[in-house]
């Protein structure tokens, strides 16, 4: 016997049913996107590797252990799938010399991949909205990134969303309180864990982040960064903050966001739900000025956000009231071989006048396919048989209401089709 084949472990088929809801909220975003002038950039999934273990830093959980990293057999070049979007885009903005015409307002869509282990929110194949601002510098665009997201909560019908904020001030900031941070943990060293004790001859910040509850107590008595920042980095934090208290957007300001990626400076926001269990992060970024020079680019400044689909898409599920399948407006049913013909005359006709028409196909009784048609939650069924063929006519029946069978002409077709679909909102 044949094996069937399954999808790779942690990867994932999303069905008709669940796409429409990914249709709905693509479309949702892309207005939002367009709402606030930012632009659609589409990156290739595959990058050099040598882009990512630049952008995103060697001691990252990325780039140590989730990366799908592999060297090309054809031609011997080091390839990954792309992890995450920023990279892309910002190399991709360096090779365009985008920024020679100005500031950059860009947003993406598309697939993540991960090698991590997966379970519900978390898996190898992802996907992200991504919405980065190029070569701006100042603290109104880290608020305008996170008024846009919170709008976008509203606009898909999610509340509940937590907004944690906080500053991560500059390289030279943050390597005095490394040091601070490292004499703390080396009094706690015994306590540590393992993650943790690794991390912190790699990345000490990142301990920060351990969501071990063992590590709570030494994490909470740790150094805080905000007490490490000066004038200029605490100025910038102030102004992002007074944006968000004018648009009157609740925040916490969380001394241990710290974010995963190694290419952030200054503001880092992350927005989160208790709705969704361990992966409760929906939405994460931040500012990256330093990430242009970073990957041999001319600096420049850049801040942006992701948020998880996959993640959004199940809290919509949750609160959000599906309607049932797609809205279609005509289920053509038609019996007879000259009928079957005329049927696509009569289809296409319809979608001429911009009517969504599911044509019946595979034959069946009268009955079995006004069954169909019903099931399908048209409005309206269109009925074509052998002698409507020959007449170049149809015949038109409402499904939601007691009335009786109409025929038309082809040519008046579309006309009675309006009339029975729109008769409500004229009256
Ligand atoms: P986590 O702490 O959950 O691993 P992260 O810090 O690795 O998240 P980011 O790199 O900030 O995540 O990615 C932005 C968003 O993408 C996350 O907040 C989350 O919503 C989503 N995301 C990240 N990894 C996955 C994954 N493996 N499966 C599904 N969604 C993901
Ligand atoms: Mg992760």
């Amino acid at each position: 016997m044949t094996q069937t084949i399954q999808s790779v472990r942690g990867m994932h088929d999303i069905l008709p049913d669940e796409a429409s809801l990914w249709e709905r909220f693509e479309e949702t975003v892309r207005s939002w996107a367009r709402s606030y002038g930012y632009r659609n950039i589409r990156t290739p999934l595959l990058e050099p590797t040598a882009l990512f273990r630049r952008a995103i830093g060697e001691a990252t959980d990325i780039v140590e252990k989730e990366m799908y990293s592999f060297v090309d057999e054809l031609n011997g070049e080091h390839l990954t799938l792309r992890p995450e979007a920023t990279a892309g885009i910002v190399r991709a903005a360096i090779e365009h010399s985008l920024l020679h015409a100005g500031p950059q307002r860009l947003w993406y869509i598309g697939p993540m991949f991960r090698h991590e282990r997966p379970a519900k929110g978390r898996y190898r194949q992802f996907h992200q909205v991504d919405v980065e601002a190029l070569g701006l510098a100042g603290p109104d665009v880290d608020a305008e990134l996170i008024l846009m997201s919170a709008r976008l909560w509203d606009d898909l019908g999610l509340d509940g969303l937590r907004l944690h904020l906080n500053s991560l001030g500059s390289l030279e900031e943050r390597l005095a309180h490394r040091d601070a941070l490292v004499a703390h943990l080396r009094r706690h060293e015994g306590d540590l864990d393992e993650d943790s004790r690794r991390r912190l001859v790699t990345n000490p910040l990142r301990v920060l982040d351990s969501k071990n509850p063992a590590m709570a107590p030494i994490i909470a008595a740790a150094p805080k960064l905000l007490d490490y920042l000066g004038q200029a980095s605490l100025a910038h934090f102030d102004g992002v903050q007074a944006v968000l208290k004018d648009a009157a957007v609740p925040y916490t300001i969380d001394h241990h966001l710290v974010r995963g990626l190694d290419y952030y400076n200054l503001t880092v926001f992350e927005w989160i739900t208790d709705r969704l269990g361990a992966q409760g992060t929906v939405c994460g970024g931040g500012r990256y000025d330093g990430l242009f020079a970073q990957i041999g680019g001319k600096p420049a400044p850049g801040a942006g956000f992701a948020m998880g689909v996959e993640r959004l898409i199940a809290l919509m599920q949750d609160s959000t009231v599906l309607d049932a399948g797609e809205p279609r407006d005509v289920y053509l049913v038609h019996q007879g071989e000259a009928a079957a013909r005329f049927a696509f005359t009569v289809a296409e006709r319809l979608r001429d006048h911009g009517f969504a028409v599911l044509q019946h196909s595979g034959g069946g009784s009268f009955k079995s396919q006004m069954k169909r048609a019903d099931a399908s939650g048209a409005q309206i069924a269109v009925i074509v048989g052998d002698d409507e063929a020959l007449a170049r006519e149809a015949s038109v029946k409402p499904l939601r209401e007691e009335r009786g069978q109409m025929r038309v002409s082809l040519e008046q077709l579309a006309a009675l089709v309006t009339d029975l679909l729109y008769a409500d909102e004229s009256e």
